[in-house]
C-alpha cells in the first residue's frame, strides 16, 4: 500500500530530559490524499511534517514510506520527489523567474517540467496582475510577504512532487487569497500528490483528513465536516 505511515512515533528535540515534542503518533497518510494538521502553536505540527523528509528522525516508533522503513531510502532521491514549503523557505534575492527555474535545476529535472503546467501553476498561484514583470527582483522591486509565499508554492508545484508539504505556507495571505491558493493547489496536484498541510488555524476546506494535534499528540482524526459538526 502506497503512503506514509507513522507507527507509535515519539520525538524529542535534544537528547536529555526534554519533553517529547511528539508522543505516540499513529497516522496513515494514503498516497494522493490531502491531510491537514491543525492545532495551536507548539502542538507539534511542524515537527511531524519535518519527520517526513527526515529533517529529524524519531526517537521511538517507525515511519514507513510505501511499506518500507523511511530510513532504508536514499533520502536525496526521496527529497527530490518532495516539495517542501515552510515559513522559512529560502528564496533567492533574485527575480521571480530565477526562483522558479532554480528549484527545477537543483532537482535536475528542468526538462521534465511541462511548460504548460509551469504556466498554469504560475498563473493560478501567483495571481499576477496584467503586465507583471517577472524579472522583478533583478531590478530591486521587492515582493510582498504573500507574493513570496505564492512564489515558494509555485516553485514547489511545478516540479510535480509526489509529496507536497505546506507548513504555514499561506499564513501571509488574507482569507480569500488563501482559499484561492489552496483550491489552485488541489486543482494542480489533485490525485497525483500527497499533500500534508500544517496550519495553526483550521481554514483548510478541502482536506481528505483533518488531524487535530495538541501538545505533541493526535487528539482526533476525521473529515472536515464531521469535525465541524462537533463544534
Ligand atoms: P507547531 O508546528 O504545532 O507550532 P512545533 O512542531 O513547532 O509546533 O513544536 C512542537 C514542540 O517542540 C514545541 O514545544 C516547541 O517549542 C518544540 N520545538 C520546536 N522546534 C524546536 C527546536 N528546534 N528545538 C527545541 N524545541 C523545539
Ligand atoms: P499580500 O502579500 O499583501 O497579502 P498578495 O500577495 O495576496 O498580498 O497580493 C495582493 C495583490 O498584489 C496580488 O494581485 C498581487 O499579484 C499584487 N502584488 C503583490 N506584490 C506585488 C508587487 N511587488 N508588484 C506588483 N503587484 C504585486
Amino acid at each position: 500500500t502506497k503512503g506514509i505511515e507513522f507507527k507509535s512515533v515519539d520525538f524529542r528535540y535534544g537528547s536529555g530530559n526534554q519533553e517529547l515534542a511528539l508522543r505516540n503518533i499513529d497516522l496513515w497518510i494514503p498516497r494522493g490524499k490531502t491531510v491537514a494538521l491543525v492545532g495551536s502553536s507548539g502542538a507539534g505540527k511542524s515537527t511531524l511534517a519535518d519527520l517526513i523528509p527526515r529533517f529529524y528522525d524519531p526517537c521511538g516508533g517507525q515511519i514507513k514510506f510505501d511499506d518500507e522503513d523511511l530510513r532504508s531510502y536514499d533520502m536525496k532521491t526521496v527529497r527530490r520527489r518532495m516539495g517542501i514549503v515552510s515559513q522559512d523557505t529560502f528564496l533567492f534575492n533574485n527575480s521571480v523567474l530565477y526562483n522558479l527555474t532554480y528549484g527545477c535545476e537543483w532537482a535536475g529535472e528542468a526538462e521534465a517540467v511541462d511548460a504548460a503546467k509551469r504556466a498554469n501553476a504560475y498563473e493560478f498561484i501567483m495571481n499576477l496582475p496584467q503586465g507583471f514583470d517577472t524579472e522583478i527582483g533583478d531590478r530591486g522591486v521587492m515582493l510582498s510577504g504573500g507574493q513570496r509565499q505564492r512564489l515558494a508554492i509555485a516553485r514547489a508545484i511545478i516540479r510535480d512532487p509526489e509529496i507536497l508539504i505546506l507548513d504555514e505556507a499561506t499564513s501571509a495571505l488574507d482569507t480569500l487569497s488563501e482559499r484561492l491558493v489552496q483550491e489552485a493547489i488541489e486543482e494542480l496536484c489533485h490525485d497525483r500528490t500527497t499533500i500534508v498541510i500544517a496550519h495553526r488555524l483550521s481554514t483548510i476546506r478541502n482536506a481528505d483528513q483533518i488531524v487535530v494535534m495538541e501538545r505533541g499528540a493526535i487528539m482526533e482524526v476525521g473529515s472536515h465536516t464531521s469535525l465541524l459538526e462537533q463544534e
